[in-house]
């Protein structure tokens, strides 16, 4: 087992982390940037050292600064977190270079899941089932055109190195086509420094379905069930849940074996998680992430299986926790990530927590890392915290979360509270009818959370 690690990250997420180190007995090291000096994870961990200014460019991105902080404190691992340098292969590489264990897949993974062009292409090897699209990537000057009436419109134009939504653009007709390819690609370019772009078929009213794996490196892969994140806002998941209100034990069981197969054929190591959208009763493959995911809980919740945890005891060599057949899915698990931002604009609403009262009672849990009179900084995600809830039933589960929002309090700066007070009490969320645009359709049709 590792003696000490440091975390690369900040927020929820290096306090998530810190906690599994805890539990495990191992010491912890946080870093963070001058804007993050109060921060809670850096008052909790063993030691702390900052890396750099607020820009995370210069801070959680910084390689050289995080290289001198773990030979300082004689750090023998990194955990990345998500976000940052998470997905990062040459980072990976640049710490094995170093004899420090970077805690995630190996990095021919990473850098193979990353290129979504290369990790669709691997997915239809392994016997994923992916969305009809083109084989590669695609110029505005060959035969986008021709594929993209093969497909058939509307198309989707998205970038190979995309990610958190950016670089897709949507041609419903083919004089929309050149244009969204030119779009994305300069969208692609200036975000990633990649333009590559590909096609897909647009699907009109999926749900995103995703899969949870873990591995371990040699050959031994299992699954731990879905989430749906169909509740989304600019391609940004805003409330997710397990299991499925859509998904039967069977498609579960189905589309889970043939993710833990692929995952055994690859060698795949650690926590990765397998994106699908979902319609007419069929998967496709969108993408993977080879990461802990910010939704990782209610996978928690549902399996009692401590995935940071394990993700940790995996990374150093260890076992997977339990066979296939063991794994039960106990219950119903939702969580809603609350925003620092106006509930109706979605403006951040960075500033100091004047009161914060989080819920409590039975089924609730709290992955935050805010405090009362914390001031949320300008500089990073808008992440207030994830409030997790949990019940026998999703009845339960919903009766449990109206009252857990009604109970939390945080003044002092915008937060999305009402936002979900309002879609706790929708019919169409109470009867678990949504897919992947009707909250941005819900939220043109008027002022919900207003
Ligand atoms: P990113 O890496 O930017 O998050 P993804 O490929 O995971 O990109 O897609 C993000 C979201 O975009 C999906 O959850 C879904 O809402 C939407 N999306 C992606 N591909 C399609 C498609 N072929 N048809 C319709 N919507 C899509």
């Amino acid at each position: 087992m590792f003696d000490k690690i440091l975390i690369a990250n900040r927020g929820e997420i290096a306090l998530r982390v810190l906690r599994a180190c805890k539990e495990l007995g191992i010491a912890t090291v946080a870093v963070h940037s001058t804007a993050d000096a109060d921060a809670m994870h850096v008052r909790l961990a063993d030691e702390s050292v900052c890396i750099g200014p607020p820009q995370s460019k210069d801070s959680y991105l910084n390689v050289p600064a995080l290289l001198a902080a773990c030979e300082i404190t004689g750090a023998d691992a990194v955990h990345p977190g998500y976000g940052f340098l998470s997905e990062n292969a040459r980072f990976a590489e640049i710490l094995d270079d170093h004899n420090l264990h970077f805690i995630g897949p190996k990095a021919e993974h990473i850098r193979l899941m990353g290129d979504k062009i290369e990790a669709k292409k691997t997915a239809k090897r392994l016997g994923i089932p992916v969305v009809p699209g083109s084989d590669g990537a695609v110029g505005p000057d060959d035969d986008a055109m021709s594929i993209a009436k093969e497909i058939g419109f509307p198309v989707l134009v998205k970038a190979a190195a995309g990610g958190g939504g950016r670089g897709m653009k949507v041609a419903h007709t083919a004089d929309d086509l050149a244009l969204a390819i030119s779009t994305a690609g300069n969208e692609a370019k200036a975000a990633f420094g990649d333009a590559s772009v590909y096609l897909e078929k647009y699907l009109q009213k999926p749900r995103h379905i995703e899969i949870q794996v873990l591995g371990d490196g040699r050959g031994g892969a299992i699954h731990l069930g879905e989430r749906d994140c169909s509740l989304q806002r600019r391609h940004q998941k805003v409330w997710e849940e397990s299991p499925s209100p859509v998904i039967s034990p069977e498609a579960r069981a189905r589309i889970g074996g043939i993710c833990a197969k692929a995952m055994q054929e690859m060698q795949y190591l650690g926590v990765g998680t397998i994106e699908f959208l979902y319609e007419d009763g069929e998967f496709y493959f969108i993408e993977m992430n080879t990461r802990i995911q910010v939704e990782h809980p209610v996978t928690e919740m549902i399996t009692g299986i401590d995935l940071v945890l394990e993700q940790i005891r995996i990374a150093a060599g260890g076992d997977l926790p339990v066979t296939q057949d063991e794994i039960t899915l106990n219950g119903h698990a939702i969580e809603c990530r609350v925003n620092a931002e106006n509930p109706v604009t979605f403006r951040p609403s960075p500033g100091k927590i004047s009161r914060y009262h989080p819920p409590g009672g039975l089924g609730i849990r709290i992955d935050s890392a805010v405090y009362q009179g914390y001031t949320i900084p300008p500089y990073y995600d808008s992440l207030v915290g994830k409030l997790i809830v949990h019940g026998k039933t999703r009845g339960e589960c919903l009766m449990r979360l109206r009252r857990a929002l009604d109970e939390m309090v945080v003044d002092g700066i915008e937060t999305t509270l009402p936002l979900f007070r309002a879609l706790v009490r929708e019919p169409s969320i109470i009867d678990g009818d949504y897919h992947i645009h009707w909250l941005e359709q819900y939220l043109a049709s008027g002022d919900p959370a207003a």
